[in-house]
């Protein structure tokens, strides 16, 4: 019907994809004040249209306190889900074209990373966080070139505490919590893995967006399993959700592969060693490995070094397909608003800004 401004969202799409290409983009977000956290004492000063965030030191008043940081994006903490999702969309969308996405959320505990990724407990729709958004996305667009392209999507679902992987969709666990809703889902995907699965980890094939929250409620479940409280245990791990797309092509039966990993990364806050021993030192030393690792790969595929030092952590490792050569990343910068995070949103944006502008992989000349 409405021709035209299907073809203008089209065009928009493509170039905006067309920069996207080879380059990491950081989007920060802004969480507002919640119900009940007394009076607000705000540090993040201006959220500008343009990409721009000034932050005060609260010690220091006046000009000399002032910091500006300058991103790919900026949200007002008023921000709605659906318009964060509106601007990813086109990176969403290039997995059904045969690419590599990685999507991730980093910041302190409490910065908003699930809510960005996931939502609030229990969301409604108009709640839904990315990977809900990114999914129902995928299965609209596959609907509509059906016949010409006929696409297949698979998920998986892990996370990573202390270095080791766990299957957030482990059979078993599956069978046993959810005998009854396996059966809509079918048996283990045969969606061809082309070398870039989380090895091991089960793969449901999803057929529509009701699938897809009956799997993530099954993967939320099992993360608490073995926790002392959920919030603590899922501050402390990784995880990992990974759609699979394989397309064929029904005129010239050639077949793409894509896949989009929505990574919600633990809590990136440092710990003061002398205050913690036995497990919460150990978690805490596996945190700093693995988000370190990350920026290492990052920096070195920036300078174009000849070692990419993907192995020296399970997250990085997990994300290699994702990380680099055409691959799109999108890291989202998520920020405690309040003074009292002053210094932990300082050190989540000085990480941030290496990170901003950093070209991965295909280098392009204009920005
Ligand atoms: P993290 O995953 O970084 O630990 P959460 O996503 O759990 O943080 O967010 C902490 C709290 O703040 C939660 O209660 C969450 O619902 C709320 N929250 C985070 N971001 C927003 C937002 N943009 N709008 C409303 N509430 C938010």
């Amino acid at each position: 019907e409405n021709y035209h401004a299907v073809l203008t969202e089209n065009r928009k799409l493509f170039n905006e994809l067309q920069e996207l290409k080879g380059n990491i983009r950081v989007f920060c977000r802004v969480r507002p004040f919640l119900p009940g956290q007394g009076a607000p004492n705000t540090v993040v000063e201006y959220v500008g249209e343009d990409g721009e965030l000034v932050v005060t030191n609260p010690t220091k008043p006046g000009k000399d306190g002032l910091r500006k940081f300058r991103f790919n994006k900026v949200y007002s903490p008023a921000a709605t889900q659906a318009e964060v999702f509106t601007d990813i969309k086109p990176l969403v969308r290039s997995v059904l074209d045969g690419f590599n996405v990685c999507i991730f959320a980093y910041g302190q505990t409490g910065s908003g990373k699930t809510y960005t990724m996931t939502g609030p407990d229990g969301a409604s729709e108009e709640d839904w966080g990315v990977n809900y958004r990114a999914l129902n996305d995928l299965f609209k667009i596959s609907q509509s070139r059906k016949g010409n392209i006929n696409y297949e999507v698979g998920v998986q679902m892990v996370e990573i505490y202390n270095e080791q992987v766990l299957d957030l969709l482990s059979d078993d666990i599956v069978v046993f919590l959810f005998t009854l809703t396996l059966h809509t889902l079918g048996i283990l995907s045969t969606i061809s893995q082309n070398g870039l699965a989380v090895p091991d980890a089960s793969m449901y094939p999803v057929k529509s967006t009701s699938d897809v929250i009956t799997l993530m409620d099954i993967g939320l479940q099992n993360r608490s399993v073995g926790a002392t409280a959920m919030n603590e245990r899922s501050s402390r791990s990784h995880s990992i959700v990974t759609v699979h797309v394989r397309g064929k092509d029904m005129k010239t039966g050639s077949v793409l592969y894509g896949n989009l990993h929505l990574v919600d990364l633990a809590g990136s806050e440092r710990v003061d060693r002398s205050e913690v021993k036995g497990d919460r030192l150990r978690e805490a030393q596996h945190i700093n490995k693995s988000l370190s690792s990350l920026g290492d790969v990052i920096f070195s595929l920036a300078s174009k070094s000849s070692h990419i030092p993907y192995r020296n952590s399970k997250l990085t490792q997990l994300l290699q397909s994702s990380l680099g050569g055409q691959a799109k990343t999108l890291m989202f910068v998520q920020l405690n608003p309040d003074a009292i995070s002053y210094s932990e949103s300082m050190s989540t944006l000085k990480f941030a800004e290496r990170v901003s502008g950093v070209e991965l992989g295909a280098a392009k000349s204009s920005k």
